[in-house]
């Protein structure tokens, strides 16, 4: 019996893990005759720490996976030189696919109109100060020049132990460069990165062993607290976001990305991802689930070591479809709940700023919906208002918040295939075989 549920490969586990948890959980809440807040009450205390206990051990990676992998794969394209060019691409796509995305949430909020009729202003005051507080921390981080002077670390430890990611990363291109410019003096330092990139990407796949009990927990917890009320508060919402995100992944980065102008198949593709997209969908944190990016990209995709880990890491802090299709969506969902026409200017406006909010938000569960009253301000809701809809939205939005995580991880994965290609470093073997997906 374990050795049958071994031999079956890990993306199917993971998948069967997230059926079975969402059976477990509308067990609870609806099959056994229990209160809803009993059964919140028992998937909080009985079910929710083992999945808290697998987000640990996949975030635990996320600091010595960036420091070594992207050391490891800086040093590996053998000249700095090389780096301008892939940045240069890597953000251009990020861009790209954000706009893609910003438009078709836009678009569908226009014509599925999924705030009109809504009324959302029966939060409670508690429900209300308790948003008021997180939204406060979510902006906590500055303005636009102290983001951008924060990325540089004023002490690279320090950085190393809050986990902070784009400090990381620019300490850990810095460290590749240096080894680069030295040479053959750095070679012992240079083996070392890569041994230890090696050694911390073995205990990633280690660790995603557990995935199929991880995600299971996970989304046991989700529907025994929430269960499936998003259906009448949110429905349209719920839907139109749900299908934006389906579109872009199947066919902005599926048809469009993939297919169409790398000429790899789909199949193959979606199933070398399938893992990340689980982990993603199940903890609703982009940032969490980069090991496992890394290791799908590298294992199952043939991306080189040096895509993989510089072009992920920051796809997960900067590059998020989904939020922006989301930030759109909510933009128009809170317009149409108060009767407020949007002009053109105002959809143009709405773009932009979800974009930036998008790469501002930060990897982490909800931060999109604590960050969306800036758009709303676009559309001219008053600050007051903002936070009403904020509210109102918050106890669903794990459910919104795990689709719109799975179309940003797997945005990520698409952009560095397509750079990895254009730069002559994915291993189309790899790619096309289906021998390789663990
Ligand atoms: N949870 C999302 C992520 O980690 C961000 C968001 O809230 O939209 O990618």
């Amino acid at each position: 019996m374990v050795q049958a549920w071994h031999s079956i490969t890990l993306w199917k586990r993971v998948l069967i893990g997230l059926a079975i948890g969402l059976i477990v959980g509308a067990i609870i809440r609806y099959g056994v005759g229990l209160e809803p807040a009993q059964a919140a009450h028992i998937g909080e205390t009985y079910i929710y720490p083992f999945g808290k206990a697998f987000v640990r051990l996949i975030k635990m990676l996320i600091v010595p996976l960036i420091a070594t992998t992207l050391v490891a794969g800086v040093t590996a394209m053998g000249d700095p030189k090389k780096l301008g060019t892939l940045g240069a691409r890597t953000m251009a796509l990020y861009l790209v696919t954000t706009f893609f995305a910003v438009s078709l949430g836009l678009g569908m909020g226009a014509i599925v109109q999924p705030g009109a009729g809504v009324v959302y202003d029966g939060a409670d005051a508690t429900a209300i100060e308790k948003v008021e507080g997180k939204m406060d921390s979510a902006n906590e981080a500055g303005g636009l020049v102290d983001r951008l002077l924060a990325i540089i670390p004023e002490n690279p430890v320090a950085a190393l132990a809050n986990g902070q990611v784009l400090p990381t990363i620019f300490f850990a291109i810095m460290i590749g460069v240096g080894i680069l410019l030295v040479g053959p003096p750095a070679d012992p330092v240079r083996k070392f990165f890569e041994a230890a990139a090696e050694v911390v990407l073995k205990i990633t796949v280690m660790i995603m062993e557990l995935a199929p009990y991880g995600v299971a927990a996970l989304m046991a917890w989700v529907m025994c607290k929430q269960g499936v009320e998003i259906l009448y508060s949110l429905f349209w919402l719920a839907l139109s976001l749900y299908a934006c995100c389906l579109i872009q992944i199947v066919f902005v980065y599926g048809g469009l990305i993939i297919k169409g102008i790398l000429g790899l198949p789909l199949k193959q593709f979606f199933r070398g991802i399938a893992d990340a997209q689980g982990v993603a969908y199940s903890t609703a944190s982009s940032s969490a689930t980069l090991p496992v990016s890394i290791s799908c990209a590298e294992t199952n995709l043939g991306v080189e070591k040096s895509i993989a880990g510089s072009v992920l890491p920051l796809g997960a802090t900067i590059n998020m479809d989904g939020t922006a299709i989301y930030l759109g969506l909510v933009a128009l969902f809170a317009a149409q709940a108060s009767g407020i026409e949007v002009s053109l200017t105002g959809y143009l406006m709405v773009a932009l700023t979800a974009t930036l909010v998008s790469i501002g938000a930060a990897g982490i569960p909800s931060a999109g919906l604590l960050l969306a009253a800036t758009v709303m301000d676009v559309v001219e809701i008053p600050p007051e208002q903002s936070i009403q809809v904020i509210a109102f939205i918050f106890p669903f939005d794990r459910i919104l918040d795990m689709m719109r995580t799975a179309t940003n991880v797997t945005g990520d994965i698409a952009v560095a295939c397509t750079v990895a290609k254009w730069e002559g470093a994915l291993d189309e073997e790899v790619f096309r075989s289906e021998a390789k997906v663990r």
